[in-house]
């Protein structure tokens, strides 16, 4: 009798657990593979059309890697995964399912609810898709407990051998190198742009598809992702050789000229199952070790996908489903329509929201310090921020954005995840990037008709939370700052600040 092995669309893995499972059992070709395009869960935003192609053409070109490799596969169009699933038991009537632990909450509670649906076993396999599912530093977490990345990342490091002396301490001495990674971008600069795609017949083919079923943001036209396991390799190999190198030290930069940058944009792949993260990880010691690179640029790269992307997933899992609701500040302001339109006199604003509509990409510090730091000095209401990434990002998806907006980048969980509220006034905005010198508004004007909304923001918000704010030690420098203010210069900043919201 056949088995059924269920593959999620974001679990395109080579060495999938089912699929080892179910050939332990029966032969490969008693073996169907189910695969599901559900129409409803691609409908429940308004997502960026780049990131419904890629994710559908790299499942349809994993189906066709398991057919060709003697699976038989049942890929399935459906309104809803439900639907999918009840047609593809009536046709193949398959004596289990088995699957692996959905990285997202809703769809983790769905699997172990399908056995109450469906009257067959449904054998559920632990996730082995993110490295915290092969080894936990923290296996038992306490629940109002703040833990820090650092701490879970030296473990992560020490466990997978990554940069490590036999001795066991890092090699360089340090466990970060983060001060040598904070440099603005040199005028002139011209990074290398990632390697593109050129889109084949199954992309196409889902590109008009998507085109003409799908009303979501930006545009399928310039589409030129990699949409399989080699593409994605060869994606990753463009990283390392032309960017791994300069990555560290301009890796907080922002530039109105490039979105990449040094960045690997690699995120989108990973978080598809089409990249393996141990196997960047040690690709990028390799660069180290083979002199390529510098330990700035390969400890900052291991750091983001060993530390960083593994915290953030086992941070998920810890808080869920309080930190989805979370609200410390009592933000309630609506989501401004510039965030669909991308207009806005701000130029920063401007150009980081007009990237994420039209390419579903800007990196990580733009998401933080330009975006989010907005967003939380304005008050906007956490769940709309959230949904706004998940639409707008060709690699957001629910494990990744929850723990990045509700914790590090609005702090609405009061501080489980940062050490502090992320927020800054133009001048780091100046500091970093290009954006503040061909903007209408003044980086150093604090208040005023041309001063930068970032520099009234960011003293409202100071104003309006001082209580608050004087309880966490990092935050001491911004509350230091209020002392320069009289009451006349508050009053103003208050009166910018409001005017400015009502009319967002
Ligand atoms: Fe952004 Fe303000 Fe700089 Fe304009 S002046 S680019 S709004 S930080």
């Amino acid at each position: 009798m056949a088995v059924s092995v269920w593959i999620l669309g974001d679990q395109l893995l080579l060495n999938h657990p089912a699929l080892a499972q179910a050939e332990e059992g029966v032969d490969r070709n008693q073996i169907i593979v189910l695969i599901t395009e559900s129409q409803t869960r691609a409908r429940r935003l308004p997502y960026q059309r780049k990131k419904l192609v890629l994710l559908f053409s790299a499942m349809r070109h994993y189906a066709e890697k398991l057919h060709s490799s003697g699976y038989q596969v049942d890929y399935r169009l459906a309104t809803t995964t439900t639907s999918a699933i009840r047609e593809h038991l009536r046709k193949h009537q398959p004596e289990a399912i088995i699957t692996m632990e959905a990285s997202a909450y809703g769809g983790r509670k769905y699997q172990k609810n399908l056995a109450n649906l469906f009257d067959i076993p449904i054998i559920i396999l632990s996730n082995t898709q993110f490295l915290t599912g092969r080894y936990n530093p923290v296996p038992d977490p306490e629940p109002s407990k703040r833990y820090v990345q650092e701490q879970f990342y030296r473990k992560m490091r020490q466990h997978f051998e990554l940069m490590m002396e036999p001795n066991g301490k890092p090699i360089g001495g340090k466990w970060n190198f983060d001060k040598s990674n904070r440099r603005s971008l040199p005028k002139n600069t011209q990074p290398i742009l990632p390697i593109s795609f050129e889109p084949d017949q199954i992309t196409l083919s889902v590109m008009r598809e998507v085109d003409q079923e799908y009303q979501g943001i930006g545009q399928v036209f310039g589409f030129d992702l990699a949409v399989t396991h080699e593409e994605a390799h060869l994606a990753a190999s463009d990283f390392f050789e032309h960017r791994l190198s300069n990555f560290g030290t301009y890796e907080d930069a922002m530039s109105s000229a490039h979105d990449t940058i040094f960045h690997s944009r690699l995120s989108p792949y990973l978080n598809l199952g089409l990249l393996d993260p141990l196997a960047l990880a040690q690709e990028a010691q390799k660069r180290y070790l083979d002199g390529q690179a510098p330990i700035n640029s390969v400890e900052g790269f291991i750091r983001q996908v060993v530390g960083w992307r593994e915290f953030i997933y086992w941070q998920y899992w810890r808080l869920m489903p309080e930190i989805a609701s979370s609200d410390y500040w009592q933000a309630d302001r609506p989501l401004p329509e510039m965030f669909w339109t991308g207009e806005t006199r701000m130029n920063c604003m401007s150009h980081v929201i007009n990237r994420a509509v039209q390419s579903g990409y800007t990196h990580h510090i733009e998401r933080l310090m330009i975006i989010s730091n907005f967003c939380l000095l304005a008050g906007i209401e956490p769940s709309a921020v959230n949904d706004w990434f998940l639409s707008a990002y060709i690699d957001a998806y629910e494990w990744v954005m929850i723990p990045n907006v509700f914790g590090m980048g609005l702090y609405a969980d009061g501080g489980l995840i940062a050490t502090k509220p992320y927020i800054a006034s133009a001048n780091y905005i100046n500091k970093m990037s290009d954006y503040c010198r061909n903007c209408v508004f003044d980086h150093k004007l604090r208040t005023g008709a041309h001063a930068c909304p970032f520099n009234y923001l960011y003293w409202n918000f100071v104003l309006e939370h001082e209580e608050t704010l004087r309880s966490n030690t990092r935050m001491s420098r911004s509350l230091l700052g209020l002392k320069r203010f009289d009451l006349e210069q508050k009053q103003l900043i208050r009166k910018n600040a409001e005017e400015f919201l009502e009319h967002l």
